[in-house]
């Protein structure tokens, strides 16, 4: 979390207002119109709009926003470009993601993937090395050309802003201009990223130069800029998205994966080759969006609306939660086991049959309550599962178990967003640049790192003998688990919540639903409580704290965890409360804390 720009960084209502020129929007911000606006913490309460995201400054920027009459797309966009700034080794126009929209007037949810794209020339065999046809080292792959997908983050900002915003995507890229220019003070977060980062960024003179100064990480509290990334954003706000798919900035980025800037001088010794990609002018040039239907289910009386393929995330959620509505819960250790069992389960079921290509009846199916049926047969209210649980056969007609497993794949990058207006339109957008700090390279004079999502695929067959829906292909999309999630009951609104953290992502999501609905805490306790994570491996991934408090119980029952991770996920949500009052939440610890605020607080 940021504490300090939240006072004074943000006169945005003119950079909303006016035409956006390089020296205005450059130029220091005068005092805000709506006055100071008070620290923002983990949990806001009250009226007039609302915001979450992991970081006070974007949450300020939106909150501004919205004040200034902008709806909740102005307002997610306008706040996630400033992500762009302020966590640029989580997303920016580098990247890809997934909105989601609730459509306050129409009744209706509707979504944007924005996933990063393949090059029309991958094939399967991308991430195997020619000279002994193994698979790269993942750090090889990362810190690559040939990880580097076709960016959707800055034209899914644009198609939300015409779809559905009222200002234009010029004036919203403004205020995180500003903050690009002018800089925010770098935290504990921050500076451990960068040094989590430095062998990779150190083999780059455009990263090293932006976040190695003197070759080490930054210092806590010192002020970091990006004017570079500044000009993109004010480049792009004069001449358009274009600019990025098919013009200056478009050849830059080819320029960067065809020809990585390796340094002569690095810091740092990184042990892999750096391999050149083969993303092409023309790749950028075609790169689409894709509007798909929501994935749609019931849970008790509530209506749960999520990300359809390439994710995954809206299909698990939802399988996972109709086996958990199977249980008779009676306490805490069914509610945590019957949802370990879940995710188990559908990990399982994503992994041999979700992804980027799978067609709609199946994804029906998996989605549906007989499906739930006929994987939650197996669980036992006494005795856990043996991990890992085949895939169901979805030709079965009774209870299906299979023969094989599927890998974890687990990452702390990407950032998550919620934000809902006094009109009652909500957002909840994920987006990302895969790993923490994408793939290492930041576009040499345009400020923003470039993504490694191709390395979402995967890299062999793990699902032989049958066929895995997650291999690379020409123009395809790596399967996400990027799970923005909005629940309606009685078709109004009642919570959006959404989490970075790779695969976590889904179980993260699912926890929250869990703690909120069926074990009736509040929301900012739903997003407190420790976490844990069943990928369908041998042992549980948790937080400490989660093993310390649930541990005995459910080893009890049979449940193995493997060692403790220090956090899982960094989630922002929005709960809905009668009569347009919002309770919108972040995270009080993980991953340095969130920012929650709303337009009016209720004191
Ligand atoms: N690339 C991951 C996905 O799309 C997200 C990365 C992360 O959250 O660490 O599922």
């Amino acid at each position: 979390m940021r504490i300090l720009p939240v006072l004074g960084v943000l006169s945005l209502s003119a950079a909303l207002l006016v035409a956006p020129s390089p020296a205005s929007a450059a130029g220091p911000s005068t005092a805000s119109h709506s006055g100071p606006a008070p620290a923002l913490g983990p949990t806001a309460t009250g009226y007039g709009g609302a915001v979450s995201t992991v970081d006070a400054t974007a949450t300020a920027v939106g909150l501004d926003v919205l004040r200034h009459g902008g709806n909740a797309v102005d307002a997610a966009v306008a706040a996630a470009a400033t992500l762009g700034v302020t966590e640029p080794f989580s997303a920016g126009i580098g990247g890809g993601g997934f909105f989601v929209y609730y459509d306050a007037r129409k009744r209706t949810v509707s979504t944007i993937d924005g996933r990063e794209t393949g090059p029309a020339t991958m094939r399967e065999t991308h991430f195997i090395d020619p000279a002994d046809n193994l698979p790269y080292d993942f750090p090889e792959a990362r810190v690559s050309g040939l990880s580097v997908g076709a960016p959707g983050t800055l034209a899914t900002w644009e198609a939300a802003t015409r779809k559905w915003g009222t200002k234009s995507l010029s004036a919203l890229l403004q205020p995180a201009a500003r903050v690009a220019d002018r800089g925010f003070p770098v935290d504990a977060t921050f500076r451990q990223q960068v040094a989590d980062n430095a062998a990779a960024f150190g083999q780059f003179d455009s990263t090293k130069a932006l976040y190695l100064p003197g070759g080490a990480p930054p210092a806590v509290g010192s002020t970091q800029r990006n004017p570079d990334l500044a000009d993109t954003y004010r480049l792009i706000a004069r001449q358009g998205t274009d600019v990025l798919y098919r013009g200056a900035v478009a050849r830059d980025i080819v320029r960067t994966v065809q020809n990585p800037p390796v340094s002569a001088n690095p810091v740092g010794t990184w042990t892999y080759p750096i391999r050149p990609g083969t993303l092409t002018l023309n790749d950028l040039a075609r790169y689409d969006l894709r509007f798909p239907a929501p994935t749609k289910s019931k849970f008790r009386d509530l209506t749960v609306y999520g990300m359809s393929t390439p994710s995954s995330g809206g299909v698990a959620v939802s399988e996972a939660l109709n086996i958990i509505e199977t249980a008779r819960i009676k306490d805490t250790t069914q509610a945590l086991h019957y949802y370990l069992e879940a995710s188990a389960l559908s990990f399982a079921d994503r992994n041999r049959h979700v992804g980027a290509y799978t067609s709609q009846k199946v994804l029906d199916r998996l989605v549906s309550d007989r499906w739930a049926g006929q994987r939650a047969c197996q669980i036992s209210p006494a005795k856990a599962l043996t991990k890992p649980v085949p895939p169901g056969d979805l030709n079965a007609t009774g209870c299906t178990p299979a023969t094989v497993g599927g890998p974890a794949e687990q990452g702390m990058s990407t950032t998550n967003l919620t934000v809902a207006d006094r009109w009652g339109n909500v957002v909840e957008y994920t987006f990302t640049i895969e790993q923490t700090g994408g793939n290492a390279m930041v576009v040499p004079g345009r400020g923003f790192l470039l993504n490694n999502e191709l390395t979402d695929f995967n890299f062999v067959n793990t699902q032989a003998p049958a066929a895995d829906p997650n291999l690379p292909g020409p123009g395809k999309r790596p399967r996400s688990s990027m799970s923005p999630t909005i629940v309606l009951k009685d078709g109004k609104p009642f919570l959006a919540l959404g989490s970075p953290g790779g695969a976590t992502i889904i179980t993260t999501v699912l926890q929250i639903l869990l703690n909120r609905v069926v074990l009736d805490k509040s929301l900012p306790e739903s997003m407190a409580a420790p976490r844990a994570s069943q990928r369908n491996t041998a042992g549980i991934q948790s937080e400490p704290s989660f093993r310390t408090t649930y541990g005995p119980a459910l080893t009890a029952l049979g449940h193995t965890f493997a060692a403790d991770v220090p956090e899982l996920g960094a989630a922002t949500a929005i709960e809905f409360t009668r009569g347009g009052g919002f309770i919108a939440s972040a995270e009080p610890v993980r991953r340095g804390g969130g920012a929650a605020g709303v337009v009016h607080p209720t004191r």
